[in-house]
């Protein structure tokens, strides 16, 4: 192999200080071309922490039968939504990917059987928040899917085994919301700050457990009450936040930002761990 060569697939892969882990709560897809609070917010996280090599997302809106990564060069922008302004289909975020990180991802994990895809690319539980934290699209970007048939331990256990891309330069965000109720949001009120009380009392909830590092409590969900059932009505959502707790070490730091609520059923909650 020629050296450049070996260069050029190695990159991102050098040894680097432990990167943090992200939850970014990406709520309405608009979020993508407005600019408000939130966006400040995603804007404002990207210059608290190294830039990446790399990232590894998770987004709610992949749901595969097994485990898949993207694994094409230049993974095309899905528009994977509906009933949206023309501005917001028009958006591109041309990040190349990367196959090396793909073919890592895909051997450190050893729970699933890791495909790798080259039909996906980026859809909007990706590039809509990635396109704020790094708007020049010049870092490879890499998804990575949920599987719909398994349990969210399951989830938790696969996730772990990313530990060691936190090493090489590789930030990994789960794209979701940890409040996320489509079906009782008020349409009309999009832009507003309000959440129904139990959208507040579970996330609440939801931050205590965090900075307790009580993941169990977490990871058992659905036995959390009334509140957690009606903040997660389908776990595709919640699931990318226990990707992220999951590679939390015990003693690192939990910031949270952007904790507000959205149209009294979503919650744009985030969190920067380490
Ligand atoms: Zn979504």
């Amino acid at each position: 192999m020629k050296l450049d060569t070996f260069n050029k697939m190695t990159e991102p892969f050098k040894p680097t200080p432990l990167m943090p882990v992200l939850f970014l709560g990406h709520g309405s897809p608009m979020n993508a071309i407005e600019d408000n609070e939130f966006v400040q917010g995603f804007k404002r996280i990207a210059l608290q922490i190294p830039k990446p090599n790399a990232i590894l997302c998770i987004s709610a809106h992949w749901e595969t039968r097994g485990t898949y990564v993207t694994a094409m060069e230049n993974p095309p922008t899905i528009h994977d939504f509906g009933g949206f302004p023309k501005a917001l289909f028009e958006v591109q975020y041309p990040a190349p990917g990367s196959p090396d990180l793909a073919k890592e991802t895909q051997s450190l994990i050893h729970k699933a059987d890791i495909k790798l895809d080259d039909k996906w690319g980026l859809d909007h539980g990706a590039w809509s928040v990635i396109k704020h934290l790094y708007p020049d699209a010049d870092i490879p970007v890499v998804q990575m899917s949920l599987d719909y048939f398994q349990n969210p331990l399951y989830h938790y256990e696969l996730a772990r085994e990313l530990q060691s891309l936190r090493q090489k330069g590789v930030l990994i965000i789960g794209s979701g919301n940890m409040v996320h109720n489509l079906g009782m949001v008020e349409w009309k009120r999009l832009n507003e700050t309000y959440g129904f009380d139990w959208a507040m009392e579970a996330n609440d909830k939801m931050k205590q457990f965090i900075l307790n590092d009580d993941h169990p409590s977490l990871i058992h969900f659905s036995k959390q009450g009334k509140a957690f059932q009606m903040a997660i009505p389908s776990a595709e959502h919640y699931l990318p936040l226990l990707y992220a707790l999951a590679l939390k070490n015990p003693n690192e730091p939990v910031a949270f930002f952007n904790d507000k609520p959205v149209a009294g059923s979503l919650t744009m909650t985030s969190v920067k761990i380490g």
